[in-house]
């Protein structure tokens, strides 16, 4: 329902936190982050309001500047701590939020089955992790380029990939998306107010496009691997 992506110097978990609670307006029955942290990719989340992960973090904080947030509206399995997203793979090297439906989520998790994957969740989202995993073979645009190809439905997403903690992948298909533009510092957003304390200069993701985000800048292509370049849009209204 609400996501919210962070790469840059700066600590991500109460950028992303923050930018959970602009969203809370969406509606949502659970939340979570992940974090690229000195441990690896590491998730916290938790079905329940967003207070609930709020104290979780605060007993136990993720630390590190790259991470993504998601807010969850139930289409696919309960309200439940590991419905909840983020959702990773059974080498726990990727990490992915998503908006919207995968229609043919049961067709894609029985190829997954066959070939070895384990499912811990009755969410469709936890098969797009496991299918970028499966699709990986050392670069994880063309690996969530590939899984994309073969997902029906709506989605945006965040991907964090643990081989290329330098890199926060997005892509907007029937489910909006924009990326905020900072200095030395990235953003994505479900919705402009996700971002908007931070940033005023967004590139809105059209359908088949997708971004790459280090700290430096933003690369746009579509999703079939063509670059594209556009116009920045100047946010000029207020919260
Ligand atoms: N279909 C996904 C799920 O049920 C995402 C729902 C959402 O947009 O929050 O977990």
């Amino acid at each position: 329902c609400g996501i919210v992506g962070y790469i840059g110097k700066r600590d991500s978990q109460a950028i992303l936190l923050e930018g959970l609670k602009k969203l809370e307006y969406r509606g949502y029955d659970s939340a979570g982050i992940a974090v690229f942290t000195g441990d690896g990719l590491q998730l916290k989340k938790s079905k329940g309001r967003l207070a609930v992960l709020e104290d979780i973090l605060r007993g136990d904080p993720l630390a590190g500047s790259v991470g993504i947030g998601h807010t969850r509206w139930a289409t696919h399995g309960k309200p439940s701590d590991v419905n909840s997203h983020p959702h990773t793979d059974n080498s726990a090297q990727f990490s992915v939020v998503h908006n919207g439906i995968v229609e043919n989520y049961l067709e894609l998790k029985d190829e997954l089955i066959e070939k070895g994957h384990v499912f811990v969740s009755e969410t469709d989202t936890e098969v797009i992790s496991h299918l970028i995993a499966e699709q990986y073979t050392g670069n994880i645009v063309e690996a969530v380029q590939r899984a994309v190809k073969c997902m029906r439905g709506a989605f945006a997403l965040g991907v964090l990939c643990s081989y290329e903690p330098e890199k926060l992948v997005a892509v907007r298909f029937a489910s909006p998306l924009v990326i905020g533009v900072g200095d030395g510092e990235n953003f994505i957003g479900s919705d402009i107010p996700a971002i908007l304390e931070h940033t005023r200069n967004v590139f809105i993701l059209n359908d088949g496009e997708m971004a790459v985000l280090t700290r430096e800048g933003v690369e746009l292509m579509t999703t079939e691997g063509d670059n594209i370049s556009k116009e920045i849009t100047r946010v000029e209204w207020d919260l």
